[in-house]
């Protein structure tokens, strides 16, 4: 009997995986962790807009902290936040592949979103930021945080079901619920407002992802295609805020040439983003 050979494993294959893996895993332990960060640096967000309006001085809570926090480490990392540790971003992500998932075994196609939409949408983030910062200038603060999905979700995971008093919340976040299972990071994409002050953030330049595009092989945009927010790194400047920092463009990439200014690490981006993980994780258990 003739020994069959064991086929030689892909490197750049086995390394998306490696680091898929491994990113859901730091998007549980964030989720069991520090489920609600996301839900804290908002309300510090809506607390500074309603100081203002009312003239009053800010009251510095665990909330403007969490906001500040959060603001300093994209700067610092990107929005690295986002794409490994928050709670609500993660939920999107699982749902998601889940529906990529049941797709695949039911053979049943959801329509997708074509992309000029989605560049579209993208920009509906910033119009939903501008409303809810100026409804809490204005004092409309309390009814923000009632009709808010973000409310229903962080009670829901804190265990708590006294959600009578929320029906336009609930109906908000089963929505979204659904915008997630049909387009990759639907929420993050389209309507997250925090999202939207994290995408108009400067992030230090060495920590920025770079793509080489001059050794990329003709035709391949395999790291385009692979990016739930279809950005291309060297061509779409204007919108660079939109990377959530997966770091799915530099693992699926056959020629590494994407990477951040740790260039050394020839795309295996694995090292510095669990380092990432573990300050941010340090931060959010230190508060
Ligand atoms: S865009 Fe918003 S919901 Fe999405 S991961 Fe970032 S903070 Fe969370
Ligand atoms: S695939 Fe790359 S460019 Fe797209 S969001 Fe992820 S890290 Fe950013």
């Amino acid at each position: 009997m003739t020994e069959q050979k064991k086929k030689p494993k892909n490197p750049a294959l086995a390394r998306r995986q490696r680091q898929g893996w491994v990113r859901i895993g730091v998007q549980i332990v964030f989720f069991l962790t520090a489920p609600s960060v996301y839900a804290s640096a908002f309300s510090g967000l809506k607390a500074i807009f309603t100081a203002f309006g009312e003239g009053e001085p800010l009251a510095w809570s665990a909330f403007t902290t969490h906001l500040v926090l959060l603001v300093a480490f994209t700067i610092l990392f990107g929005r690295y936040f986002c794409g490994w540790a928050c709670a609500f971003g993660a939920v999107g992500d699982w749902i998601y592949r889940f529906s990529q998932w049941a797709q695949k075994k039911t053979k049943i196609k959801l329509p997708k979103l074509p992309e000029k939409a989605v560049l579209v949408l993208q920009w509906m983030k910033y119009v939903t930021l501008a409303a809810v910062l100026a409804l809490c200038f204005l004092g409309y603060g309390g009814a923000v945080s009632q009709n808010s999905p973000w409310t229903v979700f962080s009670m829901l995971i804190s265990g708590n079901f006294r959600l009578a008093a929320y029906g336009a919340a609930i109906v908000f976040l089963v929505t979204i619920l659904m915008g997630m299972a049909l387009q990759e990071r639907y929420f993050c994409q389209f309507f997250c407002p925090l999202g939207a002050v994290f995408s108009l953030l400067p992030v230090l330049p060495f920590f920025n992802l770079k793509r080489d595009a001059a050794s990329c092989p003709a035709r391949c945009g395999a790291c385009q295609k692979n990016c739930p927010v279809s950005l291309q790194l060297d061509r779409d400047s204007l919108r660079q805020g939109e990377c959530i920092r997966c770091g799915r463009c530099s693992g699926i990439c056959p020629r590494n040439n994407i990477s951040t200014a740790f260039g050394l690490l020839k795309g295996d981006e694995l090292w510095p983003d669990l380092l990432r993980g573990g300050v941010l994780l340090a931060l959010m258990l230190l508060l």
